[in-house]
């Protein structure tokens, strides 16, 4: 294969993050890393726009929506100040 050849670097990260939740790039393929294909389902239409997290390198990842509230209610859960459901 030629041509675009992206990789996502693992780097160490601060691990100073609070509420954002990071992504291994290692379990992410290339067009997760780049936002185009949803970071949890691997979908790539509708197309992710919804900020799931970051990598390590403070790359965005997106998601959609659906999968953008499993992460929240998966943060919220690991929280510590958990916010009360509805
Ligand atoms: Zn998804």
């Amino acid at each position: 294969m030629s041509g675009l050849s992206i990789m996502c670097q693992p780097s160490t990260a601060n691990a100073d993050t609070t509420d954002i939740y990071i992504f291994d790039p290692g379990s992410l393929s290339s067009v997760q890393c780049m936002g185009d294909a949803c970071a949890i389902c691997h979908a790539k239409w509708p197309r992710p726009r919804t900020p799931l997290g970051e990598l390590p390198d403070g790359t965005r990842v997106y998601g959609c929506r659906e999968c953008a509230d499993i992460i929240a209610s998966h943060m919220a859960r690991s929280a510590e100040h958990a916010l009360a459901a509805h």
